[in-house]
């Protein structure tokens, strides 16, 4: 596949920007996804610009029109979900099953909102007052800031642009720096969907830039994120500064407790799926594994010949399981906690290095240390194929060690029994909740989303998405 070079999208026109940055294949670093040049503060003030200037008009846009884009955006994402796939996969190194899978609910997200734009809702209510009739209707919030990280390149910025413009607002897309290929691929789409200029606009740069930039601009009205807790909360002050809507998905360290009366199959297959799966890179990954005494040699010695079948390599291989870690930074955080849990004196069950393969890529092993509840393996958001092993008296002692966390975003339990299951549902802090699945892997239609540390403001996804897009205004008239 030749290099192609990534552009921004500004008013309805593909900006260059500055030098020449690569757009690296984790699997192969000799051979770059594509080049990109960098926005500077300036431009993408002027990406801002071009959405406030085209909001008054979209926002008054007919619900078809925005429906029948959104229609066109997703029915390409999916007849492409092959090539789109082979492109994420080359360029954040999740495998190319997974990565299919990801453009395919990107498509999916796209038709999803297609139909809430038709379906924008409302109320009517009678007045305290009589002759007096009381309407509740949903506004667009405005020009709304979309910062995305690297994980899910299409789904993210699809489950934030799709309900962004579904409910009228115009939108500036920043998307993390090591992804440019899949944030320039929608963008190309929406590019050729029939939207008027303005309405999306998407800028390539760091965080610092181009984020910043877009963050301290006083046209924007709301600001969607996706990433980190420090970037998160660091956006956060600077959002309430100013009284800018803000929306905070942010880092997990879930839990997924395995009880003695579980199933130790089903168990075993979630943690693999949940700890290991896209490299573990995943907000939702199942980063501590809570055992009940009873059964926990019987898991480990599983889950390890379970590990041993799995195979780490280039992800457009076919047989392969698991592959890079996206970047030589996150490579860096994971190998600095294996590290930890090695100082901590946690006891290494599997992996713990790095693997070699016929390309220079960041390959590493699934890694799983069996570790004390307050080893650092065990607390801090890793994002990377590294789970901590813990071992619980009993469900109570479970439950405790699965709450103990700063993060809340979703929780797991494998178990037959009723009681439990329905126990943990209603006490697992999280915003997200899985029985007998792995912590990973969310459906589209409904609300997305977590506590505590991991998430702040209005849910993501499905029909709750319009509680962040959209200002409810209640008018009152004479009859
Ligand atoms: P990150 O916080 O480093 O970056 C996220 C985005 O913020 C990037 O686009 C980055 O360029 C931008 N950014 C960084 N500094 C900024 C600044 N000062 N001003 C404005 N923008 C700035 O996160 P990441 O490494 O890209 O992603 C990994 C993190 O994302 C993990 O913590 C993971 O848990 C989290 N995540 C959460 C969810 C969720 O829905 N809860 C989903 C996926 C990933």
């Amino acid at each position: 596949m030749s290099e192609q070079r990534f552009s921004s999208y500004i008013g309805g026109q593909w900006v260059e920007g500055e030098g020449d940055q690569a757009d690296e294949n984790p699997a192969d670093l000799a051979s770059p996804v594509g080049h990109y040049g960098t926005l500077d503060a300036a431009r993408t003030a002027q990406a801002v610009d071009a959405a406030a200037t085209a909001f008054p008009k979209w926002s008054l846009s007919s619900p078809q029109q925005r429906a029948d884009i959104l229609d066109f955006v997703g029915s390409e994402i999916l007849a492409r979900k092959a090539e789109l796939g082979r492109l994420l996969a080359r360029e954040e190194g999740k495998t190319l099953a997974e990565s299919i899978g990801e453009a395919a609910r990107a498509g999916q997200i796209f038709k999803f909102f297609a139909g809430e734009a038709l379906r924008i809702p409302g109320e009517k209510l009678a007045s305290t007052r009589p002759g007096v009739d009381v309407e509740i209707t949903r506004e667009p919030v405005g020009t709304v800031g979309i910062i995305a990280p690297w994980n899910f390149p299409l789904a993210i910025p699809a489950w934030k642009i799709a309900p962004a413009l579904a409910y009228g607002n115009t939108v500036v897309f920043k998307p993390a720096e090591i992804v440019p290929g899949c944030a320039w691929a929608i963008a190309e789409i929406l590019s050729r969907a029939g939207l008027p200029e303005g309405v999306f606009n998407m800028v390539l740069g760091s965080g610092r830039v181009v984020g910043q930039a877009l963050v301290e601009h006083n046209g924007l009205d709301a600001l969607s994120f996706t990433g980190s807790v420090p970037t998160g909360h660091a956006l956060l002050k600077q959002a309430a500064a100013r009284a800018l809507k803000v929306q905070l998905e942010m880092g997990g360290k879930n839990p997924l407790v395995v009880l003695a009366d579980a199933d130790l199959d089903v168990a075993v297959e979630c943690a693999v799926n949940g700890a290991y799966f896209s490299t573990g890179q995943r907000c939702t990954a199942s980063s501590r594994l809570i055992v009940e005494s009873v059964v926990y040699d019987e898991f480990v010695a599983r889950i390890q010949a379970r590990l041993a079948t799995l195979t780490v390599g280039d992800p457009l291989e076919e047989g392969v399981h698991i592959g890079p870690v996206a970047s030589q930074a996150q490579l860096d955080t994971d190998l600095s906690y294996i590290q930890a849990g090695h100082d901590d004196g946690a006891e290494l069950l599997a992996g713990g290095r790095r693997v070699e393969r016929g390309t220079e890529g960041h390959f590493l092993a699934p890694t799983l240390f069996a570790a004390n509840p307050s080893d650092r393996i065990a607390r801090e958001e890793i994002f990377g194929p590294v789970a901590a092993l813990l071992r619980a008296d009993d469900y109570d002692h479970a439950l405790a060690l699965a709450n103990d966390t700063e993060f809340g975003l979703c929780a797991g339990i494998c178990t037959t029994s009723l009681k439990h299951a329905t126990h943990f549902k209603r006490h697992a802090q999280a915003g997200m909740v899985m029985v007998n699945l792995p912590t990973a892997g969310v459906d589209p239609h409904v609300p997305f989303g977590g506590r505590k540390a991991s998430s702040y403001g209005p849910r993501e996804q499905g029909r709750y998405a319009v509680e962040f897009y959209t200002t409810v205004k209640t008018a009152y008239t004479a009859a």
